[in-house]
């Protein structure tokens, strides 16, 4: 039984670990939160849990993290204990715990009427603890059952399903085509959002209980499918959705023109110290990024630290509003507009805006200006954009480096040259229940079969595909399964 403090939420304010002052962390790629917190503090924002009969704030959580039971005993100074609680969902707390938008604290009870439990800088300060303090130590299987399973693709969702698998007892290799393991992770978002150190021990944990990892190994390139599937009792492909989008509007050819991808991974390149072909920099110009989301705010945090003269954030979409609509109640997910960390450290943001051309206007194949349409959208029932009104012409953005992050199209599969893989309509590849491709022992995990997507749900996939490829290799599994798999997964149907 819980022995939390049942008013803890009338005696505390919510107090966060809280971020580092804006201005002064963009002169640095340091991390952007606070470097420091107190254990003290945490156990009381912890007391502020009210361990509700029905835990929302678990609902919102895509891993089902066991939080009434980790802000309990975080509460009681347990912290060893809550580390193990932690780890019973979720084999990279930290991962989450730095990078996660938190879906949990929307929905936790409190949130329909005062301010939410601090879930995320507790999951931080609980896992922060457990590398300090020693405890997080490498756990290899003591038996091995004998089978090989390849893992394509060193994201948090290969990264997870290897240790499951590898804890099952199977010998798990990871292939990745980059230099260095982790995915997004190591590639993508930015070193002061996620410290890359945190990742290589990881990576460190999983060798030592028994993984091996093969970088630079583009599979269908270097190494084909096939060979893998000979080579190995089931293939997962865990390859990520980093398709980017485009626009294909007049002057797309013009130089100064990048994908916010490529500018985010040179940068993740150069602060390691690594060669970068042509890396584009930011200093003294004028930044445009087009596309109001999560890459996009990376690329204009990216842009303050390299020095830019000013930077624009256009969304395509209006500004969402203050407060949460009618139809958009608690625990619902609010729709309401967030200042992003970005914009909190400067820059300006657009919105309703779409692109009609990229201009150069002194004619030295760069670009100098955007234009602009000011434009309004008829949606269907689903909130999806349907048609296009346009409202204003002709509206002019001077612009010397433009950075498209509106947003990816799916997984690479081309370069695994491999017909018998089928997308969905949504481009993503196509599973059954139990994360099977259309190729028999051909797993499926991550944003490779969500689409693009957030750390917290790649670990869940990782870890659910490994239940799944377990039990079709022993006929039944006793890995846990995450939220989105209550039920066990069925026995293997005559393969
Ligand atoms: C810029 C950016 C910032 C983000 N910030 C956040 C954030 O703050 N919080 C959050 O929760 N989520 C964030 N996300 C989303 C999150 O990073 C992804 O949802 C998550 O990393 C998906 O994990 P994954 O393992 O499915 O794929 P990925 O992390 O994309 O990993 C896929 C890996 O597969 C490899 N691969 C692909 N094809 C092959 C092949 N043929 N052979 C070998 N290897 C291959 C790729 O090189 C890559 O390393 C961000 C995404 C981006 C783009
Ligand atoms: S993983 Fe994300 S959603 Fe789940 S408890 Fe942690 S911060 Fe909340």
């Amino acid at each position: 039984m819980s022995e939390n403090h049942p008013d803890g939420f009338l005696l505390h304010p919510r107090r966060t670990i809280g971020y580092r002052e804006a201005r002064s962390r963009t002169r640095d790629y340091q991390q952007i939160y606070a470097f420091e917190w107190d254990s003290r503090e945490l156990s009381t924002q912890g007391q502020r849990c009210m361990d509700c009969g029905v835990p929302t704030c678990m609902g919102g959580c895509p891993i089902g993290n066991l939080i009434p039971e980790w802000n309990d005993l975080v509460y009681r100074g347990l912290w060893e204990e809550a580390l193990a609680r932690l780890h019973a969902t979720n084999n990279f707390p930290e991962f989450t715990g730095y990078t996660c938008p938190a879906p949990c604290e929307p929905a936790c009870t409190l949130a329909s009427n005062d301010d939410a439990v601090t879930i995320k800088d507790i999951e931080r300060a609980i896992v922060d603890m457990g590398w300090e303090k020693g405890w997080i130590v490498p756990c290899p299987p003591t038996q091995r059952t004998g089978k090989r399973v390849a893992i394509v693709g060193s994201g948090p969702a290969g990264l997870a399903a290897a240790q499951q698998l590898n804890r099952a007892g199977h010998a798990v290799t990871v292939f990745e085509r980059d230099d260095v393991i982790g995915g997004l992770m190591v590639y993508g978002i930015p070193d002061f959002k996620f410290a890359k150190h945190m990742v290589a021990r990881r990576v460190q944990q999983l060798r030592d209980e028994g993984i091996e990892f093969r970088a630079g190994v583009n599979v269908g390139v270097d190494v084909p499918l096939a060979e893998l599937q000979a080579d190995f009792d089931a293939v997962c492909l865990a390859i990520g959705a980093l398709r980017p989008r485009d626009v294909s509007v007049p002057g797309r050819h013009l130089q100064g023109i990048l994908f916010g991808m490529e500018y985010l991974t040179a940068e993740n390149r150069r602060q390691a110290g690594r060669p970068v072909d042509g890396v584009a920099d930011a200093r003294g110009k004028r930044v445009v990024v087009l596309g109001g989301g999560d890459t996009g705010a990376d690329c204009v945090a990216t842009a303050h630290r390299q020095g830019a003269r000013e930077v624009v954030q256009v969304s395509i979409n209006p500004r969402a509003p203050e407060e949460r609509p009618e139809d958009n109640p608690w625990p619902q997910q609010p729709q309401t507009y967030r200042r992003t960390y970005a914009i909190e450290e400067g820059g300006e943001e657009a919105f309703s805006l779409n692109v009609a051309g990229f201009v150069d206007t002194d004619g030295d194949g760069r670009v100098n200006r955007i234009d602009f349409e000011r434009v309004d959208w008829k949606r269907d029932r689903y909130g999806r954009r349907t048609e296009k009104i346009v409202l204003e012409s002709g509206i002019e953005q001077p612009a010397d480096l433009v950075l498209i992050a509106i947003g990816f199209e799916g997984p690479e599969v081309a370069p695994l040259r491999e017909d018998r893989l089928a997308v969905t309509e949504r481009k993503v590849l196509d599973t059954d229940a139990r994360k099977m491709s259309s190729i028999p022992g051909v797993f499926v995990a991550g944003d490779a079969s969500r689409g693009q997507s957030i750390v917290v749900w790649a670990i869940g996939e990782g870890r659910d595909v490994a239940r799944q490829i377990d039990a079709w290799l022993m006929g039944t599994s006793r890995l846990p399964p995450s939220l989105q798999t209550p039920n066990p997964p069925s026995p293997p149907r005559g393969l």
